[in-house]
C-alpha cells in the first residue's frame, strides 16, 4: 500500500536493497581501476532531457493522468511560478497530476515532475502544494535522478554488460529505454538523506520566492506525521537514510523562520480557494466511488454539527478535523471557509450534496 510516502524515494521499504546496491557499485568502482573515486561522468542538459521524456509514458502507463484539466491547469500553474524563481536549467518543465490514491510527488530528470491525486487530496492550501512542487523543482535543478543514474551507469556497466552513454543518444533508443525504466526504478529507491534535505531548503526558497507562504510546507509534513502515526506505522523505520518526519518538520520550520520574508508580509496561502478546486474529486483507490465533498461553512455552524449532518453521526469528528489539518475538533469555524468531506458515490449515480446553510442544525 504505502501511501504515506512523499516524495516517494524519501521512504521507499528498501534500505537493505540500497545497501545491496551500494556495495555492488563500490565494488564496480574497484573493478573498474585505474578510475579515481567518485569520478562519475556528469550527463548533459539534453541527456537528461532525453531521459525524462522517455520515462514520462512508462509513468503515465503505470499510475494514469488524473482526468481533471481544471486540476492539470493548476499543477502547472503553481509549477511554473515556482520554475521562474529556480535556477536556470534550461529544461522545459512539466508538470502532470497523476490518478494515484498515494500522497506522493516525484520528479524526473529534465523537468518533468508529478503529484499524485492522493496528495492533491491531501493538501489543504496552494501553498501546500506549492512547496511540494518546489522541493521537487529541487530536486530537478540539483540533478539528483542525473546523479544517481551516472551511479546506477556504472552499476549497469557490469551487469547487462551496457556500453558507455553515447552523446546524442538518439541512434540507442532501445538503450535508453532500458535506462529510464531503470532510472525509475531507482527514483523508488530514494535520492537519500542529503538530496532530499537539499531540496526541501529549495523549495522553500522558490515558494517564498513565488509569493507563496512556505510555512505551510510544515503543515503539510504534520499531515504526513499524523496520518503515518495512524496508520500505524513509524515513518523512520521505512528508511534510515531518510530524514525522519520530525527532523525534516524540525528543519523546514527552522529554515522557514530563517529565509521567509519576516512578519508583515503579504504571503499566499489560498486555503479555501484550494479546497474548492477540490470538490467532486475521487477519494482513495480508483473505483472505490469515494469522493470529495466540499462544505462552506455557514455562520454559527461548528465541526460536529456538519460531520453530523454529512454522516448522521459525529463519530468521524476527528477523521474530519484531520483530513482539514484542524488542529482541534472543537477549532473555531468561520463563515465561508472550506471544509473537505468524503462522501460515498454510488456506482453510476453523480454526488452532489450540498447541506448548505438553508438546512436547519439537527
Ligand atoms: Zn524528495
Amino acid at each position: 500500500m504505502g501511501a504515506l510516502h512523499w516524495c516517494a524515494g524519501c521512504s521507499a521499504p528498501s534500505l537493505t536493497r540500497r545497501q545491496v546496491l551500494r556495495a555492488l557499485a563500490a565494488a564496480a568502482a574497484a573493478v573498474l581501476l585505474p578510475r579515481p573515486a567518485r569520478a562519475f561522468p556528469i550527463l548533459g542538459p539534453s541527456q537528461e532531457e532525453e531521459i525524462g521524456r522517455n520515462a514520462h509514458p512508462d509513468i503515465v502507463k503505470r499510475f494514469g493522468v488524473l482526468d481533471s484539466p481544471s486540476l492539470q491547469a493548476f499543477v502547472a500553474r503553481v509549477g511554473q511560478r515556482l520554475v521562474e524563481e529556480a535556477e536556470y536549467t534550461g529544461f522545459e518543465y512539466r508538470f502532470t497530476a497523476l490518478d494515484s490514491p498515494e500522497v506522493n510527488a516525484f520528479a524526473l530528470p529534465g523537468g518533468f515532475i508529478y503529484v499524485t491525486r492522493g496528495l492533491l487530496t491531501g493538501a489543504n492550501s496552494e501553498a501546500e502544494v506549492a512547496t511540494v512542487l518546489g522541493h521537487e523543482i529541487g530536486h530537478v535543478t540539483s540533478h539528483h535522478a542525473a546523479k544517481q543514474l551516472t551511479r546506477a551507469y556504472g552499476l549497469q556497466f557490469l551487469t547487462l554488460g551496457l556500453i558507455a552513454l553515447s552523446p546524442g543518444g538518439r541512434e540507442h533508443a532501445a538503450k535508453w529505454a532500458t535506462l529510464s525504466s531503470e532510472l525509475f526504478r531507482r527514483i523508488l529507491l530514494g535520492y537519500g538523506r542529503e538530496a532530499e534535505l537539499e531540496s526541501d531548503e529549495k523549495g522553500l526558497r522558490y515558494a517564498f520566492r513565488a509569493g507563496y507562504d512556505a510555512r505551510q510546507m510544515v503543515a503539510f509534513f504534520r499531515i504526513l506525521q499524523l496520518k503515518a502515526r495512524l496508520a500505524g506505522v513509524a515513518y523512520h523505520a521505512f528508511d534510515a537514510t531518510h530524514p525522519d518526519t520530525i527532523e525534516r518538520i524540525d528543519r523546514a520550520r527552522v529554515l522557514a523562520e530563517v529565509i521567509g520574508p519576516g512578519a508583515g508580509a503579504e504571503l499566499r496561502v489560498a486555503a479555501d480557494e484550494y479546497k474548492g478546486r477540490l470538490d467532486g474529486l475521487a477519494y482513495g483507490e480508483k473505483g472505490s466511488g469515494r469522493r470529495l465533498h466540499v462544505h462552506t461553512v455557514a455562520a454559527g455552524e461548528t465541526l460536529p454539527a456538519i460531520v453530523h449532518q454529512t454522516y448522521g453521526s459525529d463519530a468521524r469528528v476527528y477523521e474530519v478535523a484531520l483530513l482539514n489539518g484542524l488542529r482541534r475538533e472543537d477549532e473555531p469555524l468561520a463563515p465561508g471557509q472550506r471544509l473537505k468531506l468524503v462522501v460515498e458515490a454510488p456506482p453510476g449515480r453523480s454526488l452532489r450534496l450540498e447541506p448548505g446553510p438553508e438546512k436547519a442544525s439537527p
